[in-house]
């Protein structure tokens, strides 16, 4: 993809579910900006990263009549409230979490929360549709393992995020030099945890799968947990990150037979 290059309609089922007036998001919705130009974009990566060509790489999309979201564990999650971040800018903006507090266990492991960015449109997707945008919380165990929970945006009147709402705004403030992100600042995360899941019941929350980093190297045995909860946003809210980040989706990759059973 040539940088700088507009391309219509390479997502043409980004759409939001309910009607939305502001005509910056048609902007939005409509163009592919052809920005994603991290090491050449997605399709360079194959020659120049070889974990990149493995057969069980992320995203993928989710298919509603054979897939299956997993229930919530008990004590899966150990999340606090507020915590502090500091901007990093090394696969696109990073905000890492300086007191890793919290946590997610599962199969007898803990991973301790490290850091969250956001892509847009989504990566994953479910029966074929792109969201607007999707954050990945990552989280690793004391082995370096990775496990990641993919959360789901979309644009709709009246739409509005609390853990969104810590991020810089207006984008015009905003620059990709460092310096002139905050330092250090605080996010809301209980807020995404407790709009995805609910508590102190076994519902079914997310799509559980084994893939890979989005971006290069795209190493392999990363745990997903993509929640079936899409989450509401303002426009406002997406141009603050789209500021940041620019178009960076990965398309999706081939499942290779992966299923996504639910695990109980
Ligand atoms: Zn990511």
């Amino acid at each position: 993809m040539t940088k700088g290059r507009i391309v219509i309609s390479l997502f043409p089922n980004c759409r939001a579910t309910k009607p939305v007036t502001d005509s910056r998001y048609d902007v939005i919705s409509s163009i592919f900006a052809g920005g994603y130009n991290y090491d050449g974009g997605p399709e360079s990566w194959n020659v120049n990263y070889p974990n990149c060509r493995g057969n069980k790489q992320s995203p993928i999309n989710f298919n509603t009549n054979t897939d299956r979201p997993s229930p919530l564990t008990s004590g899966f999650f150990r999340i606090y409230n507020t915590d502090n971040f500091t901007v990093s800018n090394s696969h696109g903006i990073e905000f890492t979490d300086l007191l890793r507090r919290s946590a997610i266990t599962f199969d007898f492991v803990t991973y301790d929360f490290q850091q969250v960015h956001f892509h847009i449109p989504s990566e994953h997707r479910i029966d074929g549709k792109h969201y607007d945008a999707e954050a990945h919380f990552v989280f690793k165990d004391r082995n370096n393992n990775l496990s990641v929970i993919g959360v789901l945006y979309s644009v709709n009147a009246g739409g509005f995020s609390k853990f969104l709402s810590s991020f810089p705004y207006p984008p015009k403030d905003i620059t990709w030099t460092f310096g002139r992100l905050p330092d250090v600042m605080t996010a809301d995360l209980l807020s995404v945890i407790f709009s995805i899941a609910e508590f102190g019941t076994t519902s079914p929350w997310a799509y559980r799968y084994y893939g890979s980093l989005t971006t290069p190297p795209c190493n392999e045995g990363v745990t997903w947990w993509v929640a079936t909860k899409i989450l509401p946003i303002s426009v406002d809210q997406l141009i603050s990150i789209r500021a940041l980040t620019g178009y960076n989706s990965r398309p999706t990759q081939p499942r290779n037979g992966r299923t996504v059973p639910g695990y109980y």
